[in-house]
């Protein structure tokens, strides 16, 4: 490769146009210059240059995206943290917390990149397989994505990995085919899902040369001696086309498509011919106004060059399955070699570029990735976007990748990468590695430390599992209460190993299961045969079974016993006291809180009514219909006020008994269960025999699933014996 010369920090400032070349943008952009050069001061590169030509770099070709001042800042910065004494702390008091954010976030992601290295370095040794699979590489693309926090973060990292790309030949053979394929598998595919094509495309070929070497040259050399000849037999059919398009009065935009290396390679290889035939055919773009226009251009096109028969698609009317709309026709040129032509509207421009390319969407995918190539595909037109804008606010929030955080990437303690969706825990975890680890899971180390199994996973966690020799699943993971798992995966394993047991066994499990919930509840009256006629089982062994191998939860069965509750509401009321009937109590009054009110007797308004208050002197607010005769007569109107219907109490008070071994912090960890159900303490007493605390309390409750809920979440709880509803 030629030796690049030496970049100065004015050739960045250049790069910035004019117009947004301010003072503070420039002063903010020379200090951070100045404090890497500082830091990086006397360090060279593998290369043998002083190594502030790399962050130069980095900033040149940001600076070169359009990119904003903070961004060209962070882009000198990158490696500073990583690399030198200056800390994250000093870049703050320094830059303040936007540059530090991005400093930290590439830093951040550096230490991912180290992880995934060592990974891949393990597996060299054990010389298994070289390349990622491509739903790995896709995991690890969304994880870069997602952990970054800003898509700047990501874009600073391209921009670096491009450099070391670029200057890649000072390390080992070896070294260089890994980076290589990580570029090739990761970061080129990164930058095509931002429409960075300049740098994916630079990305691709200078990783094709270092993993294919020899076909890099072969396909390099033989563009480099044809290309004065191919750019001009392009250039002469774009001239004749546009002169005819001209008299026709239509409006269009065409362009010649280069090929670069990497594609003339992937398609030699797809479709195993030489490159003349790929390298030959050349195409053109024709872009212009209307549907109407295509058709017409499509015309002109066949009248002036000899259609190719079978290779004219009209994607117009049959749209490509991701959207794509295009006429693709190719014609025998004036110099008798193959030419293709695209003609499309610049809407239908815009979807191809932006769309959603269909080789990104794995089989496996559902919605879930379908939202995530909705906003890969918005991100997109943003970086796009910011060529042409100078709103600098906006952009930057549209950056921010929260939106993102649909998935949590983890690793084993190998490093292997293990994507699940957020909110999983390390049962899913364990049964994403193994069916049988997960079974014989018994305890989980993240990052080090335990932590008990109903832990929320974060990305970057290590995790590993801890199993026993003859484990079994616990029948609480099934619980969705306890919240032990969030994946279908781990729900359909766990259930398949209970189907597996005894039938008896799952029979007399499935028994217990329900009697404890019913008993819980205080509605042991209600026969396990109707509750199983509600699941629609004519056989109660088969709706005990079904409870037993975990196709049925005791969440359900809370649900179901509230559905019978309101169906018998009128003749039995199960729910003591009867919830109260609407009162006065209901009504808001607005702007006079705390007002007595009373409804009007001239009236009588019901909720429903469209009504009014009326301030009286010294009885507070009297309710009215606004309808009401004496409303509509009254003299003095100051004394109206607007009122309305306020929602009616929809909780219903529930004793409940809880028992334990008395110890300290109990009771707060008890009402903040409860709390955390939305559910409120009207009341709570408090008897200590013994050591054995019994706790009355009386919860304000929704439905029957609500106070279930509640009460399992309690009893799992270490030292309490019993939490159940209380009846006298
Ligand atoms: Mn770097």
């Amino acid at each position: 490769m030629t030796k690049q010369p030496l970049l100065s920090i004015s050739d960045v400032i250049e790069r910035i146009p004019a117009h947004r070349r301010t003072n503070s943008a420039l002063a903010l952009i020379n200090r951070a210059y100045t404090i890497a050069e500082q830091a990086h001061a006397g360090k060279n590169r593998d290369s043998g240059e002083p190594f502030i030509q790399h962050p130069l770099a980095a900033a040149f070709l940001l600076a070169d995206l359009g990119m904003d001042p903070d961004t060209i800042a962070a882009g000198l910065l990158h490696d500073v943290v990583e690399d030198t004494d200056v800390d994250l702390e000093k870049l703050d008091r320094e830059f303040g917390s936007h540059v530090t954010y991005l400093v930290d976030g590439v830093t951040k992601l550096k230490e991912i990149e180290d992880q995934l290295q060592e990974e891949q370095q393990g597996r060299v040794a054990q010389k298994s397989v070289k390349s990622r699979s491509e739903q790995e590489a896709e995991s690890l693309r969304k994880m870069f994505i997602a952990m970054s926090e800003d898509i700047r973060v990501v874009i600073i990292k391209l921009a670096d990995r491009l450099h070391n790309m670029r200057t890649l030949s000072a390390l080992s053979p070896e070294r260089q085919r890994e980076y290589a394929h990580e570029t090739h598998d990761i970061f080129a595919p990164l930058a095509n899902r931002l429409g960075i094509w300049q740098w994916k495309w630079e990305l691709e070929d200078l990783s094709l040369r270092y993993i294919a070497p020899n076909a890099y040259t072969d396909i390099a050399t033989a563009i480099e001696e044809r290309l004065p000849e191919r750019e001009r037999g392009v250039q002469q059919h774009i001239d004749i086309l546009r002169r005819r398009l001209k008299e026709e009065g239509i409006e269009a935009d065409i362009s010649g498509r280069p090929k670069h290396i990497y594609s003339i390679y992937h398609k030699m290889q797809r479709k195993g011919v030489p490159f003349q035939q790929i390298y030959d055919i050349r195409g053109i773009r024709v872009i212009t106004n209307t549907e109407a226009d295509c058709y017409r251009i499509l015309g002109i096109v066949h009248s002036l060059w000899n259609p190719i028969p079978r290779e004219f698609d009209d994607y117009i009317a049959t749209p490509k399955d991701n959207g794509y709309q295009s006429l693709h026709t190719a014609v025998k040129g004036g110099d008798g070699k193959t030419l293709e032509v695209q003609i499309r509207t610049w809407e239908m421009h815009r979807t191809a570029e932006y769309g959603i390319a269909s080789h990104w969407r794995y089989k496996e995918g559902g919605r879930q990735d379908q939202e995530f190539e909705n906003k890969i595909a918005w991100i997109r037109s943003l970086v796009e976007w910011r060529k042409e804008t100078d709103d600098a606010n906006e952009f930057i929030d549209a950056m921010k990748t929260d939106f993102f955080r649909d998935r949590v990437y983890t690793f084993t303690p190998k490093g292997k990468l293990v994507d699940l969706p957020i909110g999983s825990t390390p049962i899913d975890f364990a049964y994403r590695i193994h069916t049988e680890i997960g079974n014989r899971c018994r305890g989980a180390r993240v990052n080090g430390k335990m932590i008990s199994l109903d832990y929320q996973l974060k990305s970057g966690d290590q995790v590993e599992i801890l199993t026993t020799r003859h484990g079994r699943p616990s029948r609480d993971w099934l619980n969705p209460a306890l919240g032990y798992i969030k994946t279908s995966r781990a729900r359909n394993k766990i259930r398949q190993w209970f189907r597996r047991q005894d039938r008896e066994q799952n029979i007399f499990q499935g028994r217990e299961i329900v009697e404890r919930e019913l008993k819980r509840l205080g509605m042991e009256q209600i026969g396990h045969e109707a509750i199983a006629r509600l699941f629609e089982y004519d056989r109660i062994e088969d709706f005990h079974a079904a409870v037993g191998f975990g196709d049925i939860n005791s969440q359900q069965i809370a649900s179901k016993i509230a559905e019978i509750r309101r169906q018998e509401e009128q003749e039995t009321q199960l729910l003591e006291p009867p919830p109260p009937t609407p009162t006065i109590e209901g009504i808001q009054v607005q702007g006079t809180g705390g007002l007595l009110t009373r409804l009007a007797r001239c009236c009588n308004p019901l909720p429903g009514n469209d009504i009014i208050g009326y301030v009286t002197r010294g009885r507070g607010v009297t309710i009215h219909r606004r309808d009401c005769p004496n409303i509509l007569n009254l003299q003095d109107s100051e004394r109206l006020i607007e009122v309305n219907w306020g929602t009616r109490p929809q909780t219903v008070p529930v004793a409940v008994r809880i028992t334990a071994y008395d110890r300290h912090g109990l009771l707060s960890e008890i009402s903040s269960i409860i709390s955390d159900e939305g559910i409120n303490i009207a009341s709570l007493q408090q008897k200590t025999e013994q050591n054995i605390a019994t706790l009355y309390l009386t919860l304000e409750i929704k439905d029957i699933a609500q106070l279930s809920r509640a009460l399992t979440k309690i009893e799992r709880r270490p030292n309490i014996t019993e939490a159940r509803r209380y009846t006298s």
